[in-house]
C-alpha cells in the first residue's frame, strides 16, 4: 500500500486489490462495526446513579422500537411471524435480567454498556446449556435484545447500512457474500474493504452486480469518514481520498482511453474467440444469479461454464423447494438454448452459510463440510436439487457439475444419487434429458491427480482455480494477510492444470477452467498454450479475454507454455506471459494492474 500524504485534508493515494472493475467517484460512507460503539469503561460512585437511568432509558428505547417493527411487521406478513418480538418483549421486561444488570452496575461500578454485555452473555450462556431446544432458541432473542440495548446506550439508532441517503461508496472492514448481495444498486457506488481478496465470493457477487470494488486494503475503514470525497478504480485496485484537480482531470483521461478501447470490445461481441492461428477456444460465463443473463448474452458469452446454484439458495429466505427451483434451472436453460448450461450442484460452506441451514461450527470450514460433502451427508436436500435440474435438462442444454471433489468414489456416490433422482422423474412420468451430461470440477490437489480414475465415469473437467490455489499453496482465498502468497502461476499450479487438460483428452473429456485465473487477460497465452477447451469467466470479462485470445497465436503459446513448464516461479511464468500481451495487445496492460 502507498501513501503521497500524510496530512488529513490531503490527497491520499492507496492500493488494494481491485476485484470488481470500473472507476466511480462519490463520498464515503462509512459502516461501522456493532462493536466500535461500545465504549465499556469504570465508572465513579457519583456516576452510578447516571448509568442506571441511561439503562433504563435504553430499555425503554428499545421496548419502542421493538412494539414499532412489530406493528409494522404485522401489518405486511402477519401475526405469526410477528410473534417472536414478543418473545424479546419478555426479555426486555425479565426483572431478574433487569436486576442483575443494576447490579453489576452498583456493585462493580462499570457503565451501563459493561454490564448489559456481561450480564446477556451470561444469559446466553446459560440458557444455551439447557436441553430444552425451546429455550436455547431464545440465546438469539437474548443476542438481539443485548444487542439493541448497546446501540440505544450508544446512541445511535438503526443498522448502520439502512442511513445511506446519497449514492456513496461503501467501506467497511469487511462484508459478507449475503451482505453484498443485499447491497442497494442505487445508493452503492462502488464498496473499498480492509479485508477481502479476489475469490472470496463477496467479490464474485460484486462482480456479478457489477458494482466496482477494492479490498484488501488492511485500514481503509480507519482512514475515511462517512463524506469524504474517494475516487475508486476497481480495474488496479487503486483508491484515492479526497483526489485533487489534477488527479481528476488526469483520471478524467484515462477513462476516455479505457472508453474507446472498451468500444472496441463491444464491436467484437459476435465474434469467436479464436487466435490468429485460427485455434477456436470455448468463451462462456460465469453467473450466480438469473438476473445476469442478458450480461451473458450481451457480452457475446457462448453458453454459462458455471452456474454457482448455491446462490439460488442465498437469495431466498427458507430452502428452495424442488418446483422453486426448476423455475429458476428452467429460465437460464431456455433462456441460453441450444448453448449449454453447466449448473453446479450446492457449493454450500466455506465462506457462503445459509442461515436457515445448520452448519457445524467449524475450525476451517474451507476444508470442512462443504459443497459435495453436505450434499452427500443431506441426500433427500440433494436429490430435490437434482431432480429440479434434471427438469430444467428437457427446456435446453443442461449439464451437471459436481463441486470440490476430492475422489471418484464421491464421483460415483453422486451418481447414484442422481440415478435415483431420474428414477423417482421416471416413476412420475415426468420428461428429462435422459443422455444430460455430468462434469466435475477439478479444485482440490487429489482430484487433479487422480484425474485418470475420475475420467471415465464423466465427460467434462472444469478446473476451480480459485480454491485449487488455496488447497495446493495451503493459502486462506479469503485472506488478505497471505494474498501474497495466493500465485496462479505457481509452478504447482500449472503442473496440475495441464495434468487435467493432458489426462482430461487422453479419456475424450471436454476440459474448461472457471476459476477467476481465467478472467485475467495476462493468464490467455498460458492457458491456450496448455490447451484448455474452454474457459468461463464472469460475464463482464468475456470481451477483455476474447480480445487477448484473437491477438494470440496458438502456436506461440503452446511454445510458451512449454518454456513455463521449465520454469521455478510464479514470477517467472507471470513474466513470460505479460511479455506476450505487451507485445500483441498492450492496451490491455492498461486495464489491469
Ligand atoms: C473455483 O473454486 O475456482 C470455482 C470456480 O468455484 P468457487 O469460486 O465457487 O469456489
Ligand atoms: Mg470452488
Amino acid at each position: 500500500m502507498t501513501q503521497n500524504s500524510t496530512s488529513d485534508q490531503e490527497e491520499v493515494v492507496l492500493q488494494g486489490i481491485g476485484v470488481s472493475p470500473g472507476v466511480v467517484i462519490g463520498p464515503v460512507f462509512r459502516l461501522v462495526n456493532e462493536e466500535e460503539h461500545i465504549v465499556e469503561r469504570d465508572v465513579t460512585p457519583r456516576e452510578i446513579p447516571r448509568e442506571i437511568n441511561r439503562f433504563h432509558g435504553s430499555l425503554d428505547a428499545t421496548r419502542r422500537q421493538i412494539r414499532d417493527i412489530q406493528s409494522t411487521f404485522e401489518k405486511s406478513i402477519g401475526h405469526g411471524d410477528a410473534s417472536i418480538f414478543d418473545a424479546h418483549l419478555m426479555v426486555l421486561d425479565d426483572r431478574v435480567f433487569i436486576e442483575e444488570v443494576v447490579r453489576d452496575i452498583t456493585e462493580k461500578r462499570r457503565n451501563a454498556e459493561a454490564g448489559v454485555r456481561v450480564v446477556s452473555e451470561k444469559y446466553a450462556a446459560a440458557l444455551g446449556a439447557i436441553k430444552d431446544a425451546y429455550l436455547r432458541e431464545r440465546v438469539v432473542d437474548v443476542q438481539d435484545v443485548a444487542r439493541r440495548i448497546l446501540r440505544n446506550l450508544s446512541g445511535r439508532q438503526e443498522a448502520p447500512s439502512e442511513d445511506i441517503d446519497q449514492p456513496s461508496i461503501l467501506v467497511a472492514t469487511e462484508l459478507a457474500p449475503s451482505e453484498t448481495a443485499a447491497l442497494k444498486r442505487d445508493k452503492v457506488l462502488g464498496f473499498a474493504t480492509d479485508l477481502g481478496s479476489p475469490t472470496a465470493h463477496t467479490a464474485v457477487m460484486a462482480r456479478a452486480m457489477r458494482i466496482p470494488a477494492v479490498v484488501g486494503l488492511h485500514d481503509i475503514s480507519v482512514r475515511v469518514s462517512t463524506g469524504d470525497r474517494m475516487l475508486m478504480d476497481g480495474n488496479k485496485g487503486v483508491l484515492i481520498i479526497r483526489p485533487t484537480a489534477e488527479r481528476l482531470s488526469e483520471y478524467g483521461h484515462v477513462l476516455e482511453v479505457r472508453k474507446s478501447f472498451e468500444n472496441v470490445l463491444q464491436g467484437q461481441v459476435a465474434l469467436v474467440a479464436e487466435t490468429r492461428d485460427a485455434h477456436r477456444v470455448g468463451l462462456s460465463a460465469n453467473i450466480e444469479i438469473p438476473e445476469e443473463l442478458d450480461a451473458v448474452v450481451s457480452q457475446g458469452a457462448e453458453g454459462i461454464g458455471l452456474f454457482r446454484s448455491e446462490f439460488v439458495f442465498l437469495a431466498q429466505g427458507h430452502l428452495p423447494s424442488e418446483d422453486e427451483q426448476a423455475e429458476i434451472y428452467e429460465r437460464v436453460a431456455k433462456r441460453l438454448a441450444p448453448a449449454p448450461v453447466v449448473i453446479r450442484t450446492l457449493d454450500l460452506g466455506g465462506d457462503k452459510f445459509l442461515s436457515h441451514v445448520k452448519y457445524p461450527s467449524e475450525m476451517n470450514p474451507f476444508m470442512g463440510w462443504r459443497a459435495i460433502r453436505l450434499c452427500l451427508a443431506q441426500p433427500d436436500m440433494f436429490r430435490t436439487q437434482l431432480r429440479a435440474i434434471l427438469r430444467a435438462s428437457r427446456h435446453g442444454n443442461v449439464k451437471i457439475m459436481y463441486p470440490m471433489i476430492t475422489k471418484v468414489d464421491e464421483v460415483l456416490q453422486a451418481q447414484e444419487l442422481l440415478e435415483s433422482a431420474k428414477a423417482e422423474l421416471r416413476s412420475k412420468g415426468t420428461p428429462f434429458d435422459e443422455q444430460l451430461p455430468v462434469g466435475v470440477m477439478i479444485e482440490t490437489p487429489s482430484a487433479a491427480l487422480t484425474t485418470r480414475a475420475i475420467a471415465p465415469h464423466v465427460s467434462f473437467f472444469s478446473v476451480g482455480t480459485n480454491d485449487l490455489i488455496q488447497y495446493t499453496l495451503a493459502v486462506d482465498r479469503v485472506n488478505e494477510r497471505v494474498a501474497y502468497l495466493y500465485e496462479p502461476t505457481h509452478p504447482a499450479i500449472v503442473r496440475l492444470i495441464k495434468e487435467t487438460i493432458d489426462v482430461g483428452h487422453e479419456h475424450g473429456v471436454h476440459v474448461a477452467l472457471c476459476g477467476e485465473m481465467g478472467a485475467d487477460p495476462i493468464m490467455a497465452p498460458l492457458l491456450i498454450g496448455l490447451g484448455l477447451d474452454e474457459i468461463s469467466v464472469t460475464p463482464t470479462a468475456i470481451p477483455l479475454i476474447k480480445d487477448a485470445i484473437r491477438h494470440l497465436s496458438h502456436k506461440d503459446s503452446q511454445a510458451l507454455a512449454e518454456e513455463a513448464m521449465k520454469k521455478h516461479s510464479a514470477a517467472e511464468i507471470v513474466s513470460l506471459c505479460r511479455e506476450v500481451i505487451a507485445q500483441v495487445r498492450p492496451e490491455i496492460l492498461d486495464l489491469v494492474r
